[in-house]
């Protein structure tokens, strides 16, 4: 397949450069120049021929500013797939806009983090139309290990900021529990041994320990260095309550943990750091 890509950073780079194994990879970014993916002067030039058009950009304003310079280029019949996490409302807007222009538009935001990106272990999450779902499959099949088809055009959007809304409240309830344990004097192995096999099991408890020296390896033993950056778990966060708005769907634990994260990013010292690294802030605080 002749394959646009757009958007070559800490995500995009890894992902292309896997495809260009198999692929004819041309891509364009404003910043970056990755070795070993041939470059396009514009984003029109890197979709004008080809059959996919990937973008993998930083944000929904981004994102429709894109699709507005590369869908008139693109040859009809042609599938633009969107691989960043942006707002609903976006993804939705790019795909009918796909449609004036008789390309079809898949939104399929990944989880699995740079880790992910590099090794082609991506978990995609995808909306928009089944046969345009199918042609993109087999470029799924090589950055990833697992694509769910979650329905109609910004569903894979839907799915990406519901499933990182239990992300952010389940960790936040993790650190907190194990801080109440602290002063329980409850030891952390032993806390660990009960939950993780217990009704509180969870996947940041299980896999992702927050506490350092206990569970598996994760990004406590490192010094809380991401994996998943606070700041993206944010991002995440406030595109979840951007959607809870719009839809008028009532979050309030979304809600509280989007001003968590937000006075921990902005506030205290957590830009920079892993998500987990909510345990060594509420050690530091009181009850308030
Ligand atoms: P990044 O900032 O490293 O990469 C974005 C790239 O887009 C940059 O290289 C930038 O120069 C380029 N860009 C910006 N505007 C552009 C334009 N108009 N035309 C062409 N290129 C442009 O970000 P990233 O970490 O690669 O993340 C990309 C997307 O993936 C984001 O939506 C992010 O939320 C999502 N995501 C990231 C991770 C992660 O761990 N980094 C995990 C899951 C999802």
């Amino acid at each position: 397949m002749k394959i646009g890509f757009i958007g070559l950073g800490n995500m995009g780079a890894p992902m292309a450069i896997n495809l260009a194994k198999d692929h004819d990879i041309t891509g364009f970014d404003t910043i970056a120049q990755p070795d070993g993916i041939a470059m396009a002067t514009n984003a029109a030039a890197a979709a004008k021929d080809a059959d996919v058009v990937i973008t993998m950009l930083p944000n929904g304003d981004i994102l429709r500013a894109v699709a507005d310079e590369i869908h008139p280029a693109m040859k009809p019949g042609a599938i633009h797939l969107d691989c960043s996490t942006v707002d609903v409302q976006s993804a939705r807007a790019v795909a009918t806009q796909a449609e004036t222009h008789r390309l079809a538009a898949i939104d399929a935001p990944v989880s699995g983090g740079i880790g992910g990106a590099t090794n082609g272990t991506l978990t995609f999450m995808a909306g928009g139309p089944d046969a345009a779902f199918a042609k993109v499959k087999p470029l799924f099949d090589i950055m990833g290990q697992k694509a769910v088809h979650c329905g109609a055009a910004g569903n894979g959007q839907a799915a990406k900021i519901c499933n990182n809304m239990i992300l952010g409240v389940t960790m936040i309830a993790t650190c907190e529990a194990f801080v109440l344990a602290d002063k329980l004097g409850l030891d952390r192995q032993a806390m660990f041994d009960v939950v993780s096999t217990s009704s509180g099991y969870s996947w940041t408890m299980n896999a992702y320990c927050p506490a350092p020296g206990v569970g598996p390896q994760s990004p406590a033993d490192n010094n809380y260095q991401p994996g998943f950056a606070a700041e993206l778990m944010l991002k995440d966060l406030n595109l979840s309550q951007m959607a809870a708005e719009a839809a008028d769907a009532d979050t309030p634990m979304g809600q509280a943990a989007t001003a968590l994260y937000q006075q921990f990013v902005e506030s205290e010292d957590g830009k920079g750091k892993d998500f987990s690294a909510m345990l060594p802030r509420f050690e530091s605080r009181r009850r308030g």
